[in-house]
């Protein structure tokens, strides 16, 4: 008989109930009881679902008031000191860490591995301690198992725990801290076999990473250290193949092992020959990355031979935990039929566990009708025209090396966009978004409602265009932008307009905390079937003398945020996606538009887990940028965006981009990231943000002239632009005007110091 079971579901609720009820309660509106009332009702739904569906347990510590790290800060006792908690902190003070108080900022958050979900990074120094601490996983055991349920805690492993925090101090390895660590562990197991629990699964996703050769050989160590509690654990990677941590992962002694087979697939038989004849091996059969139906019958013919000689060994399960995919199909009624049919959601993808384990165990004439339906849908999207257009598939088929490089290199194109722009040294330019004000929303939403007419929601935006050339004409920026009021999204607004994307109406999915996202889906072949921006930017630049910037949204960026095919390579998406952009490119030139911004801040999230795969990921990326890009003559000049942190590591790939100049942010590490590009010698131009755009604060004149004099200390200063780090959208206009002014005056002081400078 083979069992089944989840690692993790939504937490969320099927309306974003916990969403709500966490606002409400940090607004004050509602207290602390009803507040855990909402998360005890999810957790019972969760565990109904679990339970109706016929799986052998439910998962129990996958809720979390914030963050599952941050659950775990709790129930280890390592709170950062500096908030001055001491033990036993309570919600209040969770809630603290998650979101600062007027003392402490908050504690950093980071995407867990390749998701969009974040997660809190523990603080570690050398004397931090642990102890037993926060009560709530043991009461949700404790839940459950009132309430009839046979309950599986999930935790974090220790050494993931460790590896996901951050050191403090410098001259200490927190791999050290282990020691400390594995007692509380202990006394966790304990505490919960005392529980009555039988199974815990122990969750070491980092197994699914490149791991420095100490961290390896930890493993071994902490895991006999646990095995004292002898308590069954299910040990569960995910997220990828476990490589040449396989045999670590395999010896380790721990009852049983959960693989990523979506993932990690190639290597079944490895994990097969390795597992020892005791063990228990959980299968992760069906993608909890992602919302397409499972192929059932092929997870059958794959799986059966393995059945028969595992019998209840053999543990079927999602690859993940289903955190990453929205609640329910149920809530979509707007979604078509057709299309909905191919979808699965956490709910859905949990009966389709349940038809599994039937038919493996009671044969497949036992879900007879099931197994149809699922052939059916598979049947319906393999040959639907709405995913395959014969017209982008021949135009991939023609892209040739012409297709991404430009007509000239670098030096040309400076030569022929400055003769064209006369623009002077250091210019000044902004990200793209202007403030979103309330008025803008309640256009869009009326205009969305069916409450205000095209024309008058056309004429408002056209107002707030007008409104944001003015000002910036009035501040004196060089390159101005047409303020993106008419978009709700930098992925939604193109998403919307292009072929091949659909978009959910319910389909929210966590990114951290109580906000939540709801991913464009990819279903089938993209292509733009009209242009998407001119109209807006044309209108824009017939208000002004000035150069207008067009703004397009990248296509590894398109990609990266929304749920894509799994029909075929991300890699062939994200080339469709770049030939759609490509036509948008062309048009806004042919419109006369003479500078255009391709954003791409998605552009390093997009790496792959291990190095090794890094440089194929980077190789179509910077050709999907390249091909979006190079449809223009050499006087146009292309811009590009990113905002995140790190840059060091990829810069031969953002070279390759060979955008004309790229804006990227570094105003809150002092300048410190542009040192790589200055030691790399990046070859084109650039614009180091001069000011957080995340922080209301209005940055003085000087504080941004300093910046700029360390910018120019590194890089070129005739290759320099002035700019915020990212979108003001967030911003309001007081703010924005007073921060820009700031910034054009800054601007003048270098143009100044450097003429003078290059006339000496
Ligand atoms: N052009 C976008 C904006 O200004 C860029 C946003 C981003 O980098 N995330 O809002
Ligand atoms: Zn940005």
């Amino acid at each position: 008989m083979a069992l089944a079971h989840v690692l993790g579901v939504p937490r969320i609720g099927p309306q974003r109930e916990l969403k709500f009820a966490q606002e409400a309660y940090w607004r004050d509106e509602i207290d602390e009881a009803a507040l855990k009332a909402v998360a005890s009702g999810i957790r019972q739904a969760n565990w109904q679902r679990q339970h109706a569906a016929g799986l052998d347990v439910v998962a129990v510590g996958d809720f979390a008031f914030y963050d599952q790290m941050l659950n775990h800060v709790a129930l280890l006792g390592c709170a950062p000191p500096r908030f001055g908690f001491g033990q036993h902190i309570n919600l209040s003070q969770y809630f603290q860490l998650a979101r600062g108080n007027a003392d402490c900022h908050a504690m950093e958050m980071t995407k867990w591995f390749d998701t969009n979900y974040h997660y809190l990074v523990p603080e570690f120094k050398p004397d931090t301690q642990f102890s037993l601490d926060k009560n709530w996983l043991f009461d949700e055991v404790g839940e459950a198992q009132v309430a009839g349920f046979n309950a599986k805690p999930v935790l974090i492993g220790p050494l993931s725990f460790l590896w996901l925090g951050k050191e403090k101090t410098a001259d200490f390895n927190r791999l050290d801290l282990l020691g400390r660590l594995l007692p509380v562990y202990a006394q966790i197991l304990l505490r919960l076999k005392a529980q009555g629990v039988e199974w815990v699964q122990i969750d070491e996703p980092i197994l699914a990473l490149d791991l420095p050769v100490e961290w390896r050989t930890a493993f071994e160590r902490a895991y006999h250290a646990l095995n004292s509690a002898s308590i069954k654990l299910l040990l569960a990677s995910y997220f990828g193949p476990l490589r040449e941590n396989l045999l670590v992962a395999m010896k380790l002694p721990v009852a049983g092992v959960h693989v990523d087979c979506v993932r990690g697939g190639d290597e079944l038989s490895q994990v097969i020959d390795w597992l020892p004849a005791t063990k228990v091996l959980s299968v992760g059969v069906i993608d909890g990355r992602n919302i397409w139906k499972t192929d059932l019958a092929a997870v059958l013919d794959r799986f059966d031979g393995l059945h028969q000689r595992l019998a209840d060994r053999l543990w079927i399960a999602p690859s993940c935990s289903l955190l990453h995919v929205p609640v329910s199909l149920a809530g979509e009624a707007r979604l078509d039929g057709e299309l909905k049919n191919w979808l699965a959601y956490a709910d859905e993808k949990i009966a389709a566990l349940a038809t599994l384990k039937t038919a493996f165990n009671s044969g497949r004439q036992a879900v007879a009708a099931e197994l149809d339906d699922n052939v059916q849908a598979l049947a319906s999207r393999r040959a639907s025209t709405r995913v395959h257009d014969a017209a982008v598939g021949a135009r991939l088929a023609a892209l040739s090396s012409v297709h991404d490089v430009r007509n000239n290199g670098f030096a040309v194109r400076q030569t022929a966009q400055r003769a064209r722009f006369k623009l002077p040294s250091f210019p000044t330019t902004t990200i793209g978004s202007f403030p979103q004000t309330t008025e803008i929303r309640s256009a869009r939403a009326r205009f969305k409602q069916g409450e205000l007419s095209e024309l008058d929601y056309a004429a408002a935006m056209k107002r707030e265009i007008a409104h944001a050339v003015n000002k910036q004409e009035t501040l004196g920026i060089d390159v101005l932008v047409h303020g993106e009021a008419e978009r709700n999204d930098m992925v939604e607004y193109f998403g919307e307009q292009l072929a091949g994307y659909a978009f959910s109406q319910n389909g929210w999915v966590q990114s951290y905390g109580s906000r939540c996202v709801k991913p464009p889906i990819i279903y089938g072949d993209v292509s733009r079937p009209h242009a998407m921006t001119v109209g807006w930017t044309a209108y824009a630049q017939s208000l002004t003398s000035k150069p207008m910037k067009g703004m397009l949204t990248g296509p590894v960026t398109m990609l990266q945020w929304s749920f894509v095919r799994d029909d075929q390579p991300r890699s062939q998406t994200a080339l469709q996606i770049a030939l759609a952009i490509r036509d948008e490119v062309v048009d806004l030139e042919s419109a006369g538009i003479g500078i255009i911004q391709i954003d791409e801040p998605a552009y390093r999230e997009g790496l792959p887990l291990r190095k090794t795969d890094w440089p194929a990921y980077l190789d179509w990326a910077s050709r999907a940028f390249r091909i979006s890009a190079s449809g223009v003559a050499d006087a146009t000049q292309i811009h590009t965006h990113m905002c995140y942190s790190e840059f060091n590591d990829i810069l031969p790939a953002i070279a390759a981009m060979d955008a004309d100049v790229i804006t990227i942010e570094t105003s809150r590490s002092d300048m410190e990231l542009l040192r790589g590009f200055g030691d790399f010698n990046y070859p084109n131009e650039i614009g180091p943000g001069v000011y957080d755009i995340h922080s209301p604060r209005v940055p003085s004149a000087d504080d941004m002239t300093r910046l700029l004099e360390k910018a120019a200390g590194v890089l070129p200063a005739y290759n320099l632009w002035v700019n915020p780090d990212c979108g003001l959208k967030t911003r309001n206009w007081p703010e924005t005007e007073a921060a820009l002014g700031n910034m054009v005056a800054a601007a003048r002081v270098l143009r100044e110091a450097y003429r003078v400078s290059s006339e000496v």
